[in-house]
């Protein structure tokens, strides 16, 4: 499963902890990330990721054009809902593609963990029943 990590500012020592606390299953995925959230990630748990531009500077976007091909499976978005965001389009843009087609989308930590959970008891596996159709249409 691909596997998008974003964490507002405000957010980053969250996801710091949740990306420790779930690096056993994270480890298992392809992860991707927002520039400095992806580093931070990387740096905290010697996770691999792969980093896009930082936030402001695109990396919603980017991660938005995985979704709009259908190739990211799950969007952990830690973000800031007390602070105002300099990019505040690109994340609604962000979180309207997920609802656009239909990828799990946490943007809180509780929810995140869910989602953990989820995918370490194989619920995401309808995932590969969509990319298998995606790849014979
Ligand atoms: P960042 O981007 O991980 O590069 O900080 C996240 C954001 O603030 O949208």
């Amino acid at each position: 499963m691909k596997i998008a990590l974003i964490a507002h500012d405000k957010k980053k020592p969250e996801m710091v902890d949740f990306a420790i606390a779930y690096s056993q299953v994270l480890k298992q995925h392809e992860l991707y990330a927002t520039g400095t959230t992806g580093k931070k990630v990387m740096d905290a748990t010697g996770l691999k990721v792969h980093r896009f531009q930082s936030g402001p500077l695109g990396g919603d976007q980017q991660i938005g054009a995985m979704i709009a091909s259908n190739e990211m499976d799950m969007v952990i978005f830690l973000r800031d809902p007390l602070t105002a965001q300099p990019h505040e389009p690109d994340v609604n843009a962000l979180l309207r593609l997920s609802d656009v087609y239909r990828i799990p989308l946490a943007t809180n930590l509780a929810s995140a963990e869910l989602l953990m959970h989820a995918l370490s008891r194989g619920e995401m596996h309808w995932r590969e029943l969509v990319h298998q159709r995606q790849s014979k249409a």
